[in-house]
């Protein structure tokens, strides 16, 4: 056994082996998880020393280099590499041994970061704003023109806020759509947009942390149960030897009190545990559940926050093949197939037909359309007074296309055809 041991882990009293220290092991799971979830190591790093947790080694806080150190470290999967001293250097020698330490991450974890780590070397996603400000960079086009929609701040006052916008309609070079709130945006695609599914992720945090509390209490009154009966024991064991059986027996009384409390907490805790674990999902369905997440997912970032809006952009980037922008709906689209029809021989009624839809405002409603890898596509008419309302919704699976509708629009699906060809 060497003490030279990986930081996290200790050699026991008996120097026999090695043993966990379980606040790092919590630690550097995390600089896995949210390496996995798309964070970039110098955010890993700055978020550690914000939040004031002492770093392993030295005085000066958290470092890039270092967490890049520890995700490299295939110590956490149990590796050991031996090393031997050339010129005062330690360089790696022979072998890795399996096996050797405790693991504290498993090898699908150890895999997953290398894999995010190098993905985001290529991508070049370099230093992240504070709070992933924008969960659909480099992933949303513009529906008119093709071009990318950038993200935009305007600063403070009136006009300002955040925006999404088609580069070249900001860059004036020929395009004529508009911005698009980027918080009304985002609302609307969390809202609706289903197929991301942000409620096993708000589970994956917020259930797991009211698990392991409920878990705790759980253990902790059964632990005090076990303490009461030997209490109880000990005081019968007393009371044999006729010794102050008033005093006595008022202890057993005052501990049986204590016993059916906790025998009724333990009950309720269990039930609440069972509760969690068994929780129907019925997160989409309830409007009043989807607003407060969007209102808290929007909140000035907190840290488990961040992480939260760092896991749903890499799921998105997952799922999501393309995000179609159109914030002037259809309008520009059916202006051009006039432009093209005029002069056309026999177009005058379709030339008609389709003046009528401009005039009539019909396509003027702004819309995204969501493709996902499995070939799903959805577009989401959101209401412009209330981005978490919407007006219709066009879901294509296989073909097939349906319709989710709080107005009946007789056009809507011939439109969608349109729309989806
Ligand atoms: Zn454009």
């Amino acid at each position: 056994m060497t003490a030279r041991c990986p930081a996290w882990l200790r050699l026991s009293a008996d120097r026999s082996s090695y043993e966990v220290i379980p606040k790092r092991v919590e630690i550097v799971r995390n600089i896995f998880e949210e390496t996995i979830a798309g964070v970039g190591m110098y955010s890993v790093a700055n978020r550690l020393n914000k939040a004031g947790v002492p770093a392993f080694v030295g005085k000066n806080g958290w470092h890039q280099s270092y967490i890049a150190k520890t995700l490299a470290n295939r110590a956490v999967i149990g590796e050991f590499q031996p090393h031997v001293k050339v010129d005062g250097d330690r360089v790696p020698s022979g072998e890795q041994i399996k096996g050797y330490f405790p693991p504290i991450v498993t090898e699908e974890t150890f895999c997953r970061a290398q894999n995010a780590k190098s993905e985001r070397k290529q991508s070049g996603s370099g230093r992240k704003g504070a709070s992933f400000t924008n969960l659909f960079s480099r992933l949303a086009v513009c529906a008119y023109c093709h071009s990318t929609i950038v993200f935009e701040n305007k600063g403070e006052g009136a006009k300002g806020g955040s925006y999404i916008v088609c580069d070249r309609a900001k860059r004036h070079r020929g395009c004529q759509a508009t911005r698009w709130r980027y918080r009304d945006f985002e609302a609307s695609f969390l809202a609706f947009v289903q197929e991301i599914d942000v409620e096993a992720m708000i589970n994956q945090a917020d259930e797991a942390q009211k698990r392991r509390a409920l878990e705790g209490e759980v253990s902790a009154a059964e632990g005090e149960l076990q303490s009461i009966e030997a209490l109880m024991q000990q005081a019968f064991g007393v009371l044999e030897t006729g010794a102050a059986v008033e005093f006595v027996s008022n202890k057993l009384r005052e501990l049986e009190t204590r016993q059916r409390d906790l025998k009724e907490r333990l009950r309720t805790k269990q039930h609440e545990l069972e509760l969690l674990n068994n929780r129907i999902s019925t997160f989409y369905e309830s409007k009043n559940e989807v607003r407060s997440f969007v209102e808290r997912l929007q909140s000035p970032a907190g840290e488990e926050l961040f992480k939260l809006r760092a896991q749903i952009a890499s799921r998105i980037k997952n799922l999501v093949e393309t995000l179609i922008v159109a914030p002037l709906g259809d309008r520009p689209k059916t202006k051009k197939v006039i432009e093209h029809l005029k002069g056309e021989a026999a177009a005058d009624d379709v030339i008609a037909h389709l003046t009528d839809r401009l005039n009539s405002k019909k396509d003027d409603r702004r819309y995204f359309a969501v493709g996902f890898r499995n070939g799903t596509v959805r577009a989401v008419y959101p209401s412009d007074a209330d981005p978490l309302k919407y007006h219709q919704q066009v879901i294509a699976r296989e073909g097939k296309i349906g319709l989710v509708s709080d107005e009946i629009d007789p056009e809507a699906l011939e439109y969608s055809n349109l729309l989806m060809s």
